[in-house]
């Protein structure tokens, strides 16, 4: 094993400064990362936010100007913006720099960015499966990554070590990394983010369009398990948005399952069968002990919530 002695690299685009693009800058500068962080955000107000923050050493209006000279560059906006994003940039890719991205569906990346590639440059889409209900440039923070999951899905033929240099990158950012197919992404990722997020959606836009409880009923007595729906559903609406547009496919296929699953449960409901009931309950305790036990999430009780507070 090699020590490194400098950056790992001279310079580092992040092509969106988000929650996942500041929190990237503010990792790379404490992990010593990168000599140079560009940005470029597509409004004004993100861009000056950004620059007063300063976790980026330098701000772009122009995608391609942030890209230029860059060895790695990262697509960090909505996925629904990563065909334009690539298109902008291609033309300042230098040969031998990785494009990756921080997208949470995989497919629909290798579709939509893949093409405008130039020939010498190392495309390698990724996924930190990390984040928060918070957007924008202050939502940013060094740990986020921090003992959490990332995934790289490599397309066959890509030089391993450019793939390893990645890879560095994201333990250097505080992350596990593990490498997978992205179509095996996209149905993995339905099922652990996809599909919750969408039921937190849809329970709480139900209990908005009740009529026969109160809108100050469900947030007066949201303890009782709503208030975690509301937190995943308080998400970025845009972000959401194309995340379903774009990984339809999994979705659908994990949706149908669930639907079929809770018949199961709503046929034990009316018919009394409490032995099915506990069973699964049961058994979904034990998910969330793995989970914890995975180092994955606290033991403390809600969360970790003060309890004393009302
Ligand atoms: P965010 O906080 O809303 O930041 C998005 C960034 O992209 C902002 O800089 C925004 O600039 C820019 N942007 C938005 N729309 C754009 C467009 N049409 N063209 C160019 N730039 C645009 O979002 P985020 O949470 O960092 O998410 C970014 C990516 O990370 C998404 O692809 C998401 O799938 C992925 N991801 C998110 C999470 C999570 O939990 N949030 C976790 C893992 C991966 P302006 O402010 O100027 O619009």
């Amino acid at each position: 094993m090699t020590t490194r002695t400098g950056p790992l690299f001279t310079k580092v685009a992040l092509i969106g400064v988000g929650l996942i693009g500041a929190s990237i800058a503010h990792a790379a500068r404490r992990g010593g990362l990168a000599a140079h962080i560009a940005g470029h955000a597509r409004s004004p107000e993100t861009r000056k936010r950004a620059a007063e923050i300063g976790f980026c050493h330098s701000m772009h209006e122009n995608p391609a100007d942030a890209a230029r000279d860059a060895d790695l560059v990262i697509l960090c906006t909505p996925v629904g913006a990563f065909a334009a994003a690539a298109q902008a940039i291609a033309p300042a890719l230098k040969p031998g720099a990785i494009v990756t991205d921080v997208g949470s569906v995989k497919m629909a990346v290798v579709r939509d960015v893949g093409p405008h590639i130039p020939d010498g440059v190392h495309f390698i889409p990724g996924h930190p499966i990390a984040g928060t209900e918070h957007s924008g440039p202050d939502a940013g923070f060094a740990e986020l990554f921090d003992g959490r999951w990332c995934v790289l899905t490599p397309l066959p033929g890509t030089e391993e070590a450019a793939v390893e240099k990645l890879k560095s990158f994201w333990r250097g950012c505080g992350s596990r990394v593990e490498t997978m197919d992205p179509k095996h992404h996209d149905l993995v990722l339905a099922i652990t983010s996809h599909v919750p997020h969408l039921i937190a959606y849809n329970i709480v836009g139900t209990a908005d369009d009740l009529e026969q409880v109160t809108q100050s009923e469900v947030i007066k007595f949201s303890a009782g398990g709503f208030r975690d729906f509301t937190r995943i559903a308080a998400s970025d609406p845009t972000m959401w948005r194309d995340v379903f547009l774009n990984n339809r496919e999994a979705v659908l296929e994990i949706l149908g399952r669930f639907s079929e699953d809770l018949s199961r449960l709503q046929r034990a409901i009316r018919w009394g069968d409490g032995d099915m009931l506990f069973d699964l309950f049961t058994r979904t305790r034990d998910i969330r002990r793995s989970i914890i036990d995975a180092g994955q999430d606290t033991a403390s009780a809600n969360f970790g919530r003060d309890l004393k507070k009302p």
